[in-house]
């Protein structure tokens, strides 16, 4: 909705992380625009700033940082070339409700950006929800009118739309957890804390780096792990859940085969597939929980 409002659509490119959820991609395609993927970089694994000039073309209308696992994107620099080849910059804040970039909240980085309240999400609705936001007048006007049919005013319809409301029951529900966001985020971040500490010293496990410009939500706890396949077969066994966040980059997934990439285009991208391994993560995690996953890791390699 946020690229449909900006009136992008076919011909037009969209810049967009290879590492992601492929809902991010979805928002060009949906408006007949191309994503062009980048890499991210090592430590952050978002959006790679020095890596997005290249990719620009006079098709080109827009980037979108998205910040991955709950982690701010690096936006000043991306602020930079969007403003240097005037181009859109937007935000996908699916994973980083209340997370900070300097001190400021993301969301309200980029001229517009998009929410997801998916049950996983930090912010999460008993059912399918979502939101987009902008300091922009008629950008919220646009919004407003894309999201009810194109009006408005009831059966008045100035522009193409579609049914984007959200059920009043998910705002209701939401309404109420908001207030314990704040919390929630704050204990995510002490068990991330917990984690890093007990997972200091295994050779060739690499913590995820909060970056000195971020405040990390800890959508995700993601961390880097020799013979990754095998110690995730070790957690199952001892009861432990774990995700990879994504095991296949965008521009080798086969809906996206038609744009022509292939295995070796985002080398630091593919290298993270290999080797990441999201750890149990949720507010009400307990000391006790996270010292046997790490224990079981320590385990693993000894
Ligand atoms: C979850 C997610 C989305 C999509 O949100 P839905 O509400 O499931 O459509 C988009 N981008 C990212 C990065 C996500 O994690």
């Amino acid at each position: 909705m946020v690229l449909w409002a900006l009136g992008i659509g076919p011909g037009d490119e969209v810049i967009i992380p290879a590492n992601t959820f492929i809902a991010t991609a979805w928002g060009a395609t949906l408006c007949g625009a191309t994503p062009v993927f980048v890499d991210c970089q090592p430590e952050s694994y978002n959006i790679d700033p020095a890596k997005v000039e290249a990719k620009i073309t006079p098709r080109t209308k827009a980037i979108v940082a998205v910040h991955l696992y709950g982690q701010p994107a690096d936006m000043d620099p991306l602020n930079e070339i969007a403003r240097k080849h005037k181009i859109a910059l937007v935000e996908d804040c699916a994973q980083s409700h209340f997370a900070e970039y300097k001190g400021k909240r993301t969301g309200g980085l980029s001229m517009a950006s998009s929410y997801s309240f998916y049950p996983g999400k930090n912010l999460g609705a008993y059912g399918e929800g979502g939101a987009v936001a902008t300091n922009d007048a008629e950008l919220a006007r646009k919004f407003k009118m894309i999201r009810d049919h194109g009006a408005e005013k009831k059966y008045y319809h100035e522009v193409y739309g579609h049914n984007y409301r959200m059920e009043g029951i998910q705002g209701a529900v939401l309404g109420v957890k908001l207030r314990h966001l704040g919390a929630w985020t704050e204990a995510r971040r002490r068990n991330a804390a917990l984690y890093n500490a007990a997972l200091k010293g295994i050779p060739g496990v690499v913590t995820p780096q909060e970056m000195p410009y971020a405040k990390h939500v800890y959508h995700l706890y993601v961390i880097r792990a020799p013979r990754r396949d095998d110690l995730q077969k070790h957690l199952e066994a001892k009861g432990v859940a774990t995700g990879l966040h994504y095991p296949v980059p965008l521009h080798v997934q086969n809906a996206f085969k038609h744009l022509g990439y292939k295995e070796g285009d985002f080398p630091v991208t593919e290298k993270a597939a290999r080797e990441i391994l999201s750890l149990p993560m949720f507010p009400e995690l307990t000391a006790e929980q996270i010292a046997y996953v790490a224990g079981a890791i320590r385990e693993f390699y000894s």
